[in-house]
């Protein structure tokens, strides 16, 4: 699943590509993945605009596209679980699953694809996103200053769920998912199946710093590919190959040698090493 390395590859890739762009013409070849809007609307709304801004927010990709009134509008895309968003040349062949293709001025195709089909594009009129909750309620990006370890002392000094669920709130830090939320467990020493209010403040500070530095890190590789993800020119991630725990089950830890394990914490696989994480 996209987390915010993978959203932010598609992110910078996409910008030179459609930035600026007109958008031609748009077709939807599965209205649920516009849902609630029609076809007729969802075209309607971006047919003739301007793509002004490509920018992201957790794992959610926010385009900004200028209609012929000027009015500036949001285009929300969430990948999910295996949504692709890929601009490429119209001669190129569809693929299987593409949902929506959006045809830029240019004669290049913004194609949204998605096997699993849970991927979402929504229009937010005039740019508010208060009426979607998840946008609406998302915490500080991770990589800004906005998230300090005085904060997030703060968010889990009192919670009794389990940390790795913590991480995987988007409402406490956002666009961490379950391939980053391992590693930065597994970087930070800190066991997944602790109890938020037990961690010290020196252990949140570390969670804090593990995860802007995993997740800088991931960004500079473009991101992470097992299955589905690519960029938005369909080039594979290649921090796949710097993961220490997540999906090495039984494999020797790289620190300690001794097996990696998994537990499903909050309904997720969590990979750990029992010796290396307090
Ligand atoms: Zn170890």
């Amino acid at each position: 699943m996209p987390e915010l390395p993978e959203v932010e590859a598609v992110r910078s890739s996409l910008e030179p590509l459609i930035c600026g762009q007109k958008i031609a013409k748009v077709t939807v070849h599965h209205e649920d993945v516009i849902a609630p809007l029609t076809s007729m609307a969802f075209c309607r709304a971006l047919e003739n605009s301007i793509i002004s801004t490509v920018a992201r927010r957790g794992k959610y990709l926010l385009v900004g596209v200028r209609d012929d009134a000027s009015r500036e509008n949001l285009l929300m895309v969430h990948l999910r679980m295996t949504g692709q968003l890929i601009c490429e040349g119209a001669e190129r062949p569809l693929k299987k699953h593409t949902h929506v293709v959006i045809t830029l001025g240019n004669g290049k195709e913004i194609r949204f694809t998605d096997v699993r089909r849970f991927g979402k594009m929504v229009i937010f009129p005039g740019g508010d996103v208060s009426s979607d909750h998840g946008l609406a309620t998302l915490g500080p990006e991770p990589l800004s200053d906005d998230f300090s370890p005085a904060y997030f002392y703060e968010r889990l000094k009192n919670k009794k769920v389990r940390v790795k669920a913590a991480l995987l709130d988007q409402g406490i830090v956002a666009g961490l998912g379950n391939i980053y939320a391992d590693e930065v467990l597994f970087a930070a020493g800190v066991l997944p199946m602790r109890v938020c209010s037990t961690l010290s403040k020196a252990e949140v500070k570390r969670l804090c710093q593990c995860i802007k530095k995993i997740l800088a890190e991931a960004v500079l590789h473009k991101g992470t590919t097992f299955r589905d993800y690519v960029d938005g020119e369909g080039k594979k991630g290649g921090h796949q190959d710097f993961l220490q725990v997540y999906q090495r089950e039984d494999a020797p830890c790289y620190v300690c040698g001794r097996s990696i394990q998994r537990v499903k914490i909050a309904g997720r696989s969590s990979h750990f090493c029992s010796h290396c994480q307090k």
